[in-house]
């Protein structure tokens, strides 16, 4: 007996190990069959673009041929950090060569590397044998063949490239798939109509006369930290298409946004509003991104956050949400946004008494910017900004827009869907109004004329002794 089940014991672990062989094989199969399928697109995509590109790619190679010139040939790491030479259109600063460049087509001969299959469509960015910061990236990325597009180019488009390409080429590296690959060609088509950053442009520029502060999410966060151990409390601001909308209908709201300390461009609107004013957005500057920049930030320190607003549960939620994902953050307290205004002397006391450095307000906009802006003094914080749905996000209310969608500028309609009822007037009719006014202020080539004065150091006006003012007769009217 013993004998006869060692044995079916010995058939059982044999009948295992050929399932695990056998899956091992299918899957080195289906990895082939993926190498394959992508090596037979390149192809075909290669000569079909390169058989159209031809007016062009003819003459250069022959001038190439002939002169030695316009064509550089880059050293670059490909898959596995096997060095190839890119080869580059190179063509000066003439009036041909501008024209070139601004439809791509200094790129048109890497068409060829592809050809070559020293590159993919889809893959990390082809790095330079020297290039800074090389010995960060780790090994992941040279798993796969370099591409034309990836996921930080498709970012950095969006604006929304935060944290590091090393990051997100493994992030690629990790989930590569056919499917994943042909999605990021979709993005990238719609990425491309955005087009490529035109040069850097100021840290302080004006958007329909409101001031922004143009600088990538490190950067916001760095002042942010820096500005919790300063003397003068001081209000941020997420300034976005509806926002602009709202400014204009709503003088005491606008009032606000010119006096708050750092505004920051948020969406796709407000990215191509600066685009239409020759005035480039660094970075896509959201609440509900920079909440988890600033968490991290404040994790190990002494400075605390007060979480206010969303209804009665969701703030407590997030709290634990946070308690899981940053438990060295610190919260000094937290509290729903629906109370009286009965009830506000003791809220306000309450924040007071809690000794928080940052005050969150999660009330939706205005009231969020206002409320923030007429209790700064009293709230004791030092730093205090408006977050709009953040809460609702991060404590599980409300899913956020997948990655994807916001690479494509689509969050908005990922709004609009789960609450078309409530967001439809915010973002169909909302949306039209602010094309209709960034053309409107296009025309009149007055879209940031008058000059803001050292709005960098102004607190929120406090018309004490000089009447009151708007901020506070809105507020006082609700
Ligand atoms: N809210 C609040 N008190 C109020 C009204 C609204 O705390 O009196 C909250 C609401 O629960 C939601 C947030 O304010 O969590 C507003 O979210 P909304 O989606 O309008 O903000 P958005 O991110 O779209 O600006």
């Amino acid at each position: 007996m013993p004998a006869r089940s060692a044995l079916s014991g010995n058939a059982r672990s044999i009948a295992r190990e050929s399932r695990v062989r056998w899956a091992r094989q299918r899957r080195a199969v289906r990895r082939l069959a993926a190498e394959a399928l992508r090596r037979g697109v390149d192809l075909v995509v290669a000569v079909v673009v390169l058989v159209v590109l031809l007016p062009v790619v003819m003459p250069l190679l022959a001038w190439w041929g002939i002169y030695g010139r316009p064509v550089a040939r880059e050293v670059r790491l490909g898959k596995r950090r096997q060095v190839f030479r890119a080869l580059r259109v190179e063509l000066g600063a003439s009036r041909f060569a501008t024209w070139l460049r601004l439809r791509g087509l200094d790129h048109s001969l890497v068409w060829l590397n592809v050809l070559a299959g020293q590159m993919t469509l889809v893959g990390p960015r082809a790095i330079a044998v020297d290039e800074p910061g090389l010995a960060d990236a780790g090994g992941r990325r040279f798993l796969v063949k370099p591409g034309l597009v990836c996921l930080w180019w498709i970012r950095q488009r969006a604006n929304i490239a935060f944290g590091s390409e090393w990051a997100a080429d493994n992030e690629y590296v990790a989930s590569r798939s056919l499917s994943g690959d042909f999605g990021i060609l979709l993005r990238a088509l719609v990425a491309g109509l955005y087009g490529a950053r035109r040069g850097e442009t100021a840290e302080r520029i004006e958007l329909f006369g409101l001031p922004i502060t143009n600088v990538a999410m490190d950067e916001a966060v760095r002042r942010m930290v820096a500005q919790l151990d300063a003397d003068e409390p001081r209000r941020a601001c997420f300034i976005n298409a509806d926002c602009v909308n709202l400014s204009f209908r709503n003088p005491a709201y606008r009032e606000c946004l010119r006096t708050s300390w750092m505004n920051f461009a948020d969406g796709i609107g407000m990215k191509l509003a600066g685009r239409a004013f020759g005035r480039e957005i660094r970075e896509n500057i959201c609440g509900t991104d920079l909440f988890l920049f600033l968490c991290e930030a404040l994790s190990g320190t002494d400075k605390s956050l007060f979480l206010l607003g969303a209804k009665p549960g969701v703030v407590d939620d997030l709290h634990a949400w946070m308690r899981e994902r940053y438990p060295d953050a610190r919260v000094a307290g937290a509290r729903h946004g629906y109370f009286t205004a009965e009830e506000e002397p003791q809220v306000i006391a309450e924040i007071a008494a809690s000794k928080a450095d940052v005050l969150l307000v999660a009330f939706g906009a205005p009231r969020q910017d206002l409320w923030a802006a007429e209790n700064l003094a009293a709230t004791g914080v030092k730093l205090a900004m408006g977050v709009g749905g953040l809460f609702d996000y991060y404590s599980g209310r409300i899913p956020r827009a997948p990655q994807w969608v916001r690479e494509i500028g689509m969050e908005w309609a990922f709004r609009l869907a789960q609450e078309p009822r409530r967001l439809w007037r915010r973002y169909v009719c909302g949306n039209v109004v602010f094309l209709a006014r960034v053309m409107w202020w296009k025309m009149r080539g007055s879209g940031f004329g008058t000059r803001i004065s050292g709005f960098e150091d102004s607190g929120f006006v406090d018309a004490r002794g000089q009447g009151e003012s708007p901020v506070q007769r809105t507020t006082r009217r609700r």
